[in-house]
């Protein structure tokens, strides 16, 4: 067999070379296994031992056509996603030790469809970051510049997938962290409807934001993975029961009857002067093409980011409180006191930008703070929700920047807190608002640094934003 060309495979391509037989799934995994052991972007922060056994497991089902389209292919994990029996420290060193217990119902799915795991994923600790930066295992780096971030928090998932070290990964998006890292890899990345998928064995951030959704090389893979992790789970009694489109069968289905907005609020004078020009140059395309187009307004798109920025502390300090070095975590010395072995250990575990957020989160819950900053941002968010709910009455998709500029250079940001939130101002409406988006890379900078375009649709309507993504992806090349 001479070597396989893991140059941005997707999962037809695999499935047709696995159906001609040109490699096996064996064959694949030890290609990308062998990629990733010469990896110089960090993006992975373990390996998974079985995974050639697993693939072998799957070619036998391949043999006897037991195979499903996702049999045989392989994926990498966010760290902060568990698996029974592989280790998972979420990027934090106060998890460095631990081993799951069980394995995350959304893993568990694309298990039984016969996928293969490659490991797992480096990413920002417990997922807050916007250039993987905060994780106690180190940066990752870009692999179109080795000198810029992979954005964040799933930066490792984002940068595997765009340096060939895993077909599609596995993030988490809770306020951008798989369009972001998209965008900045030049890969798609999902973040679908809160409540889509089941939240059950990802680590809590903030739970009311937070969902699982893959990074991949094309907007088909997106909707395979989706389609076979979506779903209700009574393990989380978030997830929703709503029926499951066929995003796959789907694709090419009436396309063109798409009603496109563009908010203007998000084309401001923050955004990036080449990221504005690649978008409004495919927006005239997609005019010329024949889609119905319109100017839509998101009037409360400027408090979004001060809203996301007290809710997901909030939530964090309470989720985190779990992290007591007794249950999980490293533990230390056994003449402590209890409140001496809590100090001892959540400030050796916890990075700083952790602590800042445990402090902050417990600031604005404390009695005082919480109507002035707390249930403020909650009815903040309401407005910011009732605010797409209008737009979507009009239109069926949204077309927007992903990022305000493109891939930062590695240590520019990492000591300013402020500046690394404010890389977040496009992405956190989706999250706050419970609605489904995704990036996909539509063209690069003069520095040759990918360039991102959000698509936003409606909470469930993740069919629209993958038919609209496709048309896209096929037929504006780049
Ligand atoms: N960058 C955002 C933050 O730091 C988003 C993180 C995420 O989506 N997990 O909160």
């Amino acid at each position: 067999m001479s070597k396989i060309d893991l140059q941005k495979l997707n999962i037809d391509k695999i499935q047709q070379a696995f159906r001609a037989g040109d490699f096996s799934s064996e064959e694949l995994t030890k290609a990308y296994l062998d990629n990733i052991k010469q990896d110089d972007t960090n993006s992975f922060i373990s390996i998974n031992d079985n995974a050639l056994i697993e693939a072998k497991e799957a070619d036998r089902k391949i043999k006897s056509k037991e195979a499903g389209s996702l049999t045989g292919i392989p994926i990498a994990i966010k760290d902060i996603i568990l698996v029974k029996g592989q280790r998972a420290t979420g990027g934090s060193k106060i998890l460095e030790n631990y081993q799951a217990t069980y394995t995350a119902t959304a893993v568990a799915k694309l298990r039984e469809a016969g996928m293969v795991i490659l490991g797992k994923t480096n990413c920002d600790e417990f997922a807050m970051g916007t250039s993987t930066e905060h994780s106690a295992y180190g940066p990752v780096k870009n692999p179109h510049d080795k000198t810029k971030v992979p954005g964040g928090s799933s930066g490792g998932s984002a940068a595997a997938v765009a340096a060939n070290l895993a077909p599609i990964a596995l993030g988490t998006d809770t306020g951008g962290s798989n369009r972001q890292p998209g965008a900045f890899c030049g890969v798609v990345g999902l973040k679908p409807s809160y409540g889509r998928v089941s939240r059950y064995g990802s680590m809590a951030m903030t739970s009311s934001l937070d969902q699982i959704g893959p990074l991949t090389n094309t907007i088909k893979d997106a909707a395979y993975i989706l389609q076979a992790m979506a779903g209700f789970d009574k393990q989380d009694a978030t997830s929703s029961t709503a029926k499951v489109a066929d995003y796959v069968g789907d694709l090419d289905k009436d396309v063109k009857k798409l009603r496109i907005g563009i908010p203007k609020e998000y084309f401001n004078e923050n955004l990036n002067k080449e990221i504005k020009q690649a978008l409004e140059e495919k927006i005239a395309i997609l005019t010329k093409e024949g889609f119905e187009i319109k100017e839509v307004s998101l009037p409360h798109t400027d408090y979004g980011l001060a809203a996301y920025y007290l809710i997901v502390p909030a939530e964090v300090s309470s989720n985190l409180a779990r992290y007591d070095g007794i249950l999980y975590g490293a533990c230390t010395d056994k003449s402590l006191t209890l409140d001496e072995w809590y100090k001892t250990v959540r400030s050796q575990g916890f990075g700083a930008e952790v602590k800042r957020r445990i402090m902050l989160g417990t600031f604005v819950l404390s009695a005082g703070y919480y109507d002035a900053y707390y249930k403020k941002a909650q009815q903040v968010r309401t407005l910011i929700k009732h605010d797409f709910e209008q737009v979507f009455k009009e239109v069926d998709v949204l077309i927007t920047p992903t990022t305000p500029t493109t891939a930062f250079a590695l240590g520019e940001k990492v000591d300013d807190p402020l500046s690394l939130y404010l890389a977040d101002v496009f992405t956190v409406g989706a999250n706050i608002a419970g609605i489904c988006g995704l990036s996909l890379p539509v063209a690069k900078d003069s520095n040759n640094l990918p360039i991102g375009m959000q698509l936003l649709a409606g909470q469930f309507q993740e069919a629209n934003i993958f038919k609209l993504g496709n048309y896209i992806e096929n037929k504006l090349k780049k």
